[in-house]
């Protein structure tokens, strides 16, 4: 059991309640046992007691969109757009193998828990042939690192030569795609409540994909009771290439493709006109929202209040690293309200929906919005508390404030399902140095073979 006392709480429930001065009761199931206003009532003598005076306890943040292995490939391509970035790196990409993906995905995981994140998806749609398996390469990471872990195992079967963008020697065809994509169910999924680990279906994007392997792939997960996800309406090229290669726009080609529905979550949404908004709202479809991403590679501004005024699930994602090499969830929390008031006003999101976004948001764009999101008695405890009265945060008297207006927020303590994974800002699971040198190791090998 552990006992957290004296730190500001904010739930994240349905209620948005919030303590200036609360407890979080862990129990030994992993699951919150309590939470609530003033100190925590009678417990077990044996329970390890955490101070939390100057900190805030919120749900731990929800990663609804990563490409860990691009950590080894950043800081390439940095003036490109969305097409010029991929087929600067998709030929670097093809020299990726499960060792390099392995220190990509602990580096890159690692990275996330000391950014306040308990749980993280993974889209990898990069199978080069004949090499090791990379998803099972960064479902050992993750459980290294000890996060909740949600991969999507990805696939491409349209090249350059059939009007695609990858290379040809880059794409898979559709059958084997389909066939690996249920061997990993079949190897990894866990469908148990509480899982640690839970596999989606994810072809990557309309330019890389065939409608064949949209098609058979929702098939797929739908009998296989898992979740979908993909790419759509990222940037002006895309719509331009979907309006001439399919008459539409990509929202119309996903519903077009049986696309849209409560078990999909997209990555992206920026280019939605108003029926693609309304679109989304009626079938329950989810975007996850990867502000960073979005500016780095001047894709434009998601239209997030007009997303959530709609009712569609919005969650934040940091993007791959190579198109966000900061990879920080924390931070996401701040330029999502930045992008939102950019584009809208000082009005267009407030820090607690900005919070919300992060932590419910993403849950439900996972489909598991009973299990994580918020500090509610019964869910899993993946809880994160930040140090606000250092330096960086002294004297804001708002504590959620503190969090999302200002600097990257130190984590004191990271638990996934009770499970310790940082505290005092330092991973506990994993030595921060070798991971990193094992990426910086990678990195250089991966480009040595690139060249
Ligand atoms: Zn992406």
């Amino acid at each position: 059991m552990i006992v957290i006392d004296n730190c500001a709480v904010a739930t994240v429930d349905a209620a948005g309640s919030e303590h200036r001065a609360g407890h979080v009761v862990i129990g030994d199931d992993g699951r919150i046992a309590a939470v609530g206003a003033g100190p925590a009532g009678p417990v077990d003598p044996s329970a390890r007691r955490v101070d939390g005076t100057g900190c805030l306890a919120t749900p731990g943040l929800v990663n609804t969109h990563h490409h860990l292995y691009q950590w080894v490939t950043r800081g390439l391509a940095q003036q490109s757009d969305l097409f010029g970035w991929l087929t600067t790196l998709y030929p670097v990409w093809a020299h990726l193998d499960a060792d390099i993906v392995h220190a990509a995905s602990a580096a890159g995981l690692g990275w996330l828990a000391l950014s306040g994140c308990t749980t993280s998806t993974d889209h990898h749609y990069v199978f080069p042939p004949g090499r090791d398996d990379p998803l099972a390469a960064e479902i050992e990471a993750a459980r290294r690192i000890g996060l909740r872990f949600q991969p999507c195992r990805g696939s491409m079967d349209l090249g350059r030569s059939a009007g695609g963008l990858p290379p040809d020697s880059l794409v898979e065809e559709t059958e084997a795609a389909l066939l690996a994509t249920e061997a990993a169910i079949d190897r990894h999924h866990d469908p148990s409540p509480g899982s640690m680990l839970r596999v989606s279906v994810a072809p990557c994007s309309p330019f890389s994909v065939t409608g064949t392997l949209m098609r058979e792939s929702a098939a797929l997960a739908r009998r296989r009771g898992v979740r979908l996800h993909t790419h759509l309406a990222e940037t002006v090229e895309e719509e331009e290439y979907c309006r001439a290669t399919h008459g539409c726009t990509p929202v119309e080609y996903a519903e077009h493709l049986g696309w849209l529905g409560d078990d999909v979550w997209l990555a992206h949404g920026v280019h939605l006109d108003d029926p693609a908004v309304a679109k989304l709202a009626a079938t329950g479809t989810a975007v996850a929202h990867c502000p960073s991403s979005n500016a780095r590679l001047g894709a434009g501004t998601a239209r997030v209040p007009d997303l959530l005024a709609a009712g569609v699930p919005v969650g934040l994602g940091v993007d791959g690293a190579a198109s966000q090499e900061a990879g920080q969830l924390g931070a996401e929390l701040r330029q999502a309200l930045y992008a939102a008031r950019l584009r809208g006003g000082p009005a267009a999101l407030t820090a607690r929906q900005a919070l919300a976004l992060g932590t419910m948001g993403g849950a439900r764009c996972l489909g598991r919005a009973d299990e994580i999101g918020s500090l509610e008695v019964g869910k899993l405890a993946d809880v994160a508390l930040w140090r606000v009265d250092g330096l960086g945060h002294a004297g804001i008297d708002d504590p959620v404030a503190a969090l999302v207006l200002g600097p990257p927020a130190p984590v004191a303590l990271l638990l996934v399902g009770g499970r310790t994974v940082v505290e005092d800002a330092e991973l506990r699971t994993a030595d921060a140095d070798a991971l990193a040198l094992a990426a910086t190791g990678a990195h250089r090998r991966l480009l040595e073979r690139a060249r």
